[in-house]
């Protein structure tokens, strides 16, 4: 084996001379340095530590080591005997550590050639740092002055292209080469550089790039929810900053500055710097560093804002600048390519906020923490979600100036649009059509009048998410497809009524507690229950049904609510259900039950048997429908009947058969030969009501036995 075919590694000697890098310093800096210490010329230096050779050369681009996983970094410490992690540290890649970001190209967050701080080549002996590189290095915090991004003598750009390989390096000196092949050789430590005040936004601004640069990722502002790599960092700041400096005016570029640094000093004397010889500086020297530093000067504020709220405010200025130039900007043709970050996205449709209507406002969660654009492959809520919302979770906004009924609704299809992905149609469609889009706009349009908007919106994309990741056990599509047919049978409600000693009315009746049950069990209105009745009276007999209900018939109703469940296979689900408390945190305690309403004193209005729901609200100084809604939620107690009352509804003889089971009166009457006198006094009943259940049991009847009234079904009540 030849020395030839060694690994270039192993062809490395170790050099004479040992230079320690600077900290911060550029392998081009480093290594020109030491090129210059030893007298060697570049293209010798680059051979003796294994940067030129077979397979280097063309691919070094304009710097020595791009990428910190290079072989060449080994060749290079053997040969210098600088430890190889000091040698990672200068590579391109090492300034902005994320795999994969091109360093170099058009979208490059590294410039082509590097900016310069005079000052600091004047005192280092003419040493380059690394993040000179960074398109976004403008500001020098140690002699708090802006960079220096051209030749003072021949004006041309900075360390674009590689040294003479020819030549012994002179560090700290423009190596552009000018007319006739000659170097420029200006010692750039002399450049003019423009102070900046000691609390000027520039040195914030820097400030604040630097700290990301050199942590790696960045995790507070609008990223305290979800920290970014420097790198995402670097390019929500160009997305903002190339369009503040493109549209911004000179007032815009003020008041935008004016969230960085302290005291008095703005942007003014950059700008005017920028615009005092040609009024469209900006566009003409975009990558300028005068440019870059009013770029991020407008940019770091956004990003550097505690909330998305907050970067909104400051970037409002460039959404409606873009509206003013004639742009129709909607939620959805905002983007800045899909390179700008959730959080910066989301700080742009805070900024849209006041230009939105109140469906995208939900849409895009705009009035929430973290505003965003639909997520595609979540399941649609639609499935754990009534039509109309629970009655506790409407509470806290009962008091709007629309029907009960249709705010409920209308919350519902909200939820749904929180999802992002269906417009108000396809949510109303998606909720089995029980209200239409005018109603819900109108409906939204009254809510977002309402002081309470904000946390409205927030409620509906809190339980949006809660109902995604914690599916409902009801699943609320089946349920509205359920075939009534079979709810509630005549028999089960004739049984009901006997058992609890009421009169179970006419077939319009049974109709309103099926329709009621219906709403109790789907979460739909009841009317749309196949059992209801389009008139005008049945529905004021429907909306009047909460009135007549008690704990007993409630509990009665839901009973057979379960067997119909039960019978439709539906055995795993619950009879009803609501989220937790905590599925949307503060919005429930906002205005619980007994706070809208008191239920103690709703409860004694109701009891006399010709009240009427109407007076009672006035009395009580609420709404009808809210009323309704308490009774049903909790029921008011049976009232205290007459005996003849009792009678009548068939109380008594309940009673009774609860107490006097068939085989115990067969027991006392047959067996013990007891009269029936003398078993109803032992439970408090008359003879004739322990004849009725004789007759009832198919208890055969001794001669003696006195004849009793029949029972007679009522009307309706
Ligand atoms: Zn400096
Ligand atoms: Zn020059």
């Amino acid at each position: 084996m030849t020395t030839g075919q060694l690994p270039l590694s192993q062809q490395v000697r170790t050099l004479p001379i040992r230079v320690a890098p600077l900290p911060g310093e550029a392998m081009d800096s480093w290594l020109e340095t030491l090129a210059a210490r030893s007298h060697t010329t570049w293209g010798d230096l680059l051979i003796a530590v294994g940067l030129k050779g077979p397979g280097h050369g063309r691919s070094l681009l304009r710097y020595p080591v791009i990428d910190s996983t290079s072989s060449a970094i080994v060749s290079i410490a053997t040969a210098t005997g600088v430890p190889a992690q000091a040698i990672k540290a200068m590579a391109l890649d090492a300034v902005v550590p994320e795999a994969g970001v091109p360093v170099v190209g058009p979208r490059a967050l590294l410039l082509p050639g590097s900016r310069f701080c005079p000052a600091c080549l004047n005192q280092n002996g003419g040493r380059w740092l690394l993040w000179w590189k960074l398109r976004y290095a403008f500001a020098c915090p140690t002699h708090r002055c802006l960079l220096a991004d051209l030749c003072p003598r021949c004006g041309g750009a900075l360390r674009e292209h590689s040294l003479s390989t020819k030549a012994i390096p002179v560090p700290g000196h423009c190596v552009s080469v000018g007319g006739r092949s000659r170097r420029c050789g200006a010692d750039l430590s002399d450049a003019p550089a423009l102070e900046l005040p000691a609390h000027h936004p520039a040195l914030a601004a820097q400030d604040a790039i630097l700290r990301a640069v050199h942590a790696g990722t960045v995790s507070d502002g609008i990223y305290h929810a979800g920290p970014v790599p420097t790198a995402q960092y670097l390019r929500d700041l160009m997305a903002v900053g190339t369009r503040a400096v493109r549209y911004g005016s000179k007032n815009d570029l003020l008041s935008a500055a004016s969230y960085v640094g302290d005291g008095d000093d703005t942007v003014e004397d950059l700008d005017g710097l920028a615009r005092a010889n040609r009024p469209s500086y900006y566009n003409h020297f975009p990558t300028s560093v005068v440019t870059t530093a009013v770029a991020a000067c407008a940019a770091v504020p956004v990003l550097s804002a505690t909330s998305a709220a907050a970067a909104g405010d400051r970037l409002r200025w460039l959404v409606a600048s873009a509206r003013h130039r004639g742009f129709a900007v909607s939620a959805t043709n905002i983007g800045w390519g899909g390179r700008i970050s959730t959080a910066l996205t989301g700080a742009q449709l805070s900024a849209l906020t006041p230009f939105l209507g109140q469906v995208d406002q939900i849409r895009y969660r705009c009035l929430t923490d973290h505003p965003r654009r639909p997520i595609q492959d979540e399941p649609v809520v639609s499935r754990s979600l009534p039509a109309m919302l629970w009655f506790h979770w409407m509470l806290p906004v009962c008091d709007t100036s629309v029907g009960f009924e249709q705010v409920r609704m209308a919350l519902s299809v909200a939820v749904v649009l929180a999802d992002g992905r269906l417009t108000v149609a396809q949510a109303c469609s998606s909720l089995g059509r029980a209200t239409a889009s005018t109603s819900v706009s109108r409906v939204l349009g009254e809510l977002s009048a309402r002081p309470d908007w904000a946390a409205t919106a927030v409620m509906l994309a809190t339980l949006a998410d809660y109902l995604t990741q914690h599916p409902s056990p009801i699943d609320y599509v089946r349920r509205r497809h359920l075939d009534t047919q079979d709810l509630l049978p005549q028999s089960e409600w004739l049984r009901m009524c006997r058992n609890l000693g009421m009169l179970p009315g006419n077939q319009v009746k049974i109709r309103l507690v099926r329709c009621w049950l219906y709403e109790r069990l789907t979460g739909s209105p009841g009317r749309r229950c196949g059992h209801g009745r389009t008139t005008g009276e049945f529905r004021a007999k429907l909306a009047d049904l909460p009135r007549t209900l008690n704990p007993e018939l409630v509990s009665a109703l839901d009973d057979a609510g379960r067997r119909f469940l039960d019978d439709n296979g539906l055995a795993d689900e619950p009879l009803r259900w609501s989220p937790p408390k905590d599925a949307a945190p503060n919005w429930l305690s906002r205005k619980p039950l007994n706070e809208a309403i008191d239920i103690d004193k709703l409860h004694e209005l109701v009891l006399p048997r010709d009240s009427y729901l109407g007076t009672i609200a006035t009395h009580l100084g609420t709404s009808i429908e809210l009323i309704r809604e308490a009774l049903n939620d909790a029921p008011a107690p049976r009232p205290t009947l007459t005996i003849a009352q009792r009678r009548a509804t068939g109380a008594v003889i309940a009673d009774a058969r609860v107490q006097l089971t068939p085989e115990l009166l067969a027991d006392l009457y047959l067996r013990q030969r007891l009269t029936l006198r003398a078993i109803g006094e032992t439970v408090g009943v008359s003879k004739q009501t322990v004849g009725h259940l004789a007759r009832e049991y198919d208890i055969p009847l001794r001669p003696s036995a006195a004849p009793s009234h029949r029972h007679t079904i009522g009307t309706d009540e």
